[in-house]
């Protein structure tokens, strides 16, 4: 059965769910496809459930891209705030975390909740459980799935990365982008865990399960979040946003005590309480058990006073300038988005639209923007969502 509409949008995830509202709320009639059984899948496990939606401080450089440029239009259109009017509205309580991180103060299935709702009232067709079997261009778009034949002027790409393929993540965005003669950034897993040799892993695991405040740089680039250590290896917030910068190759650096001066207090230690042991010294910045663990490495055995200026220095050099060179990342498996996607400079930044081909549109995750951890990502899917849904 052939049916004729508006806008086909693929991908009912926070980008997809999105426009189809805005196109909807604009009289578009919009057939919207997605493979999964439910939409917003990833949104319902985000944020440990309670979906980190935006951060009260998006600004460009929380973005990378080929183009950083690119997401600036959108994101002035489509701000945090109008989308926290939007949670407002619909009577959802949330709460800042930490560094502008807004959450639900309920449940991620409340914003999910929401987008259902505002999509049955803009009128859209949500196809669930529907596979995409072609897809074709001529006078307009054709779109053959698994619950017939759909044609439209305007076809709207929402199908998100590669990241965590057992949730329904496929790479069809990017073999569309690829068949219509779009660019296609390389993609790899961002936000994610960092795997390590089996020498440093040794190291590590010792210590797992314990988590500290640390800063942890890859060249210029420094975040100075939560540090976990796990007994594969390294994660928490600091090292999921450094995997975006890091590359095969690289060093990181940690610094487990940004907030202190250790080489000052230690030599100011010395003097004062030179009897004391140096684990213990180093005790009132860093939990114990890391704190005997970095005494040990260092070879600072005995009292403070006992040891010498160049090991005060490797004991001060091991705490605020610990390098580790991960051998790769934990993949799409556990990563949280995928850097890299359509190229932006094929792409209209006002509508999403395809330089090449009027009528489709790339929004989301499959787009080359992807954002830091903390609520970064979502607003890109709302902001890009919106201003397509605006001009299809
Ligand atoms: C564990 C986890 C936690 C996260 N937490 C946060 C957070 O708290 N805050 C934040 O900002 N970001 C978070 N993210 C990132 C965020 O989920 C994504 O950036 C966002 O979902 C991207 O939206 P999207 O609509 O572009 O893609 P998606 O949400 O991935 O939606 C794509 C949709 O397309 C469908 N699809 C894919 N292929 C096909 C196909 N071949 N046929 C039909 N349908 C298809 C999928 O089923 C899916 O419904 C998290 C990600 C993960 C994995």
């Amino acid at each position: 059965m052939l049916t004729a509409c508006d806008v086909i949008i693929l991908g009912a995830g926070a980008a997809g769910m999105f426009c189809a509202i805005e196109a909807g709320r604009r009289g578009r009639q919009v057939v919207l496809i997605d493979h999964a059984k439910a939409p917003g899948e990833k949104i319902r496990i985000s944020g440990g459930g309670r979906c980190n939606f935006t951060n009260l401080d998006i600004r460009p450089e929380c973005f990378l891209s080929q183009n950083p440029r690119f997401a600036r239009s959108a994101l002035s259109r489509y701000t945090q705030h109008d989308f926290i009017a939007r949670v407002d509205a619909a009577g959802i309580s949330w709460h800042e975390k930490t560094l502008g991180q807004l959450f639900c103060d309920g449940s991620a299935r409340e914003i999910i909740a929401m987008l259902r709702a505002d999509m049955e009232a803009a009128g859209v067709d949500l196809r669930l459980a529907t596979s995409v079997n072609d897809i074709r261009h001529g006078d307009g778009f054709t779109v053959e799935t698994s619950d017939g034949t759909f044609s439209a002027p305007c076809l709207v790409v929402a199908t998100g990365g590669k990241s965590i393929p057992k949730m329904g993540a496929t790479g069809l965005g990017y073999q569309i982008a690829e068949r219509f003669g779009l660019g296609i950034i390389e993609t790899r897993p961002a936000l994610v865990p960092l795997t390590f040799t089996s020498e440093q892993l040794e190291q590590i695991r010792p210590l797992s399960g314990l988590s500290l405040p640390a800063r942890v740089s890859c060249g210029k680039v420094g975040f100075e979040e939560g540090l976990l250590f796990t007994h594969r290896g390294l994660s928490g917030p600091s090292i999921l946003q450094i995997s975006s910068y890091w590359r095969e190759g690289y060093a990181i650096s940690v610094d487990l005590a940004p907030d202190v001066d250790l080489g000052t207090a230690l030599s100011e230690m010395k003097q004062a309480r030179g009897r004391q042991a140096a684990h213990r010294v180093l005790a009132a910045y860093l939990p114990e058990k890391l704190a005997r663990h970095i005494a040990l490495h260092a070879g600072a055995r005995g009292n403070l006073a006992d040891l010498t200026k160049a090991r005060l220095a490797e004991l001060v050099a091991h705490v605020h300038s610990w390098e580790l060179r991960p051998v790769g990342t934990e993949g799409y498996r556990t990563a949280e988005v995928t850097l890299g996607g359509v190229d932006t400079r094929a792409l209209d930044a006002r509508s999403m639209e395809a330089r090449n081909l009027p009528g489709l549109h790339f929004i989301g995750e499959v787009v080359d923007v992807t954002g830091w951890l903390g609520g970064y990502n979502f607003q890109w899917a709302w902001s890009s969502g919106w201003v397509a849904g605006q001009a299809v």
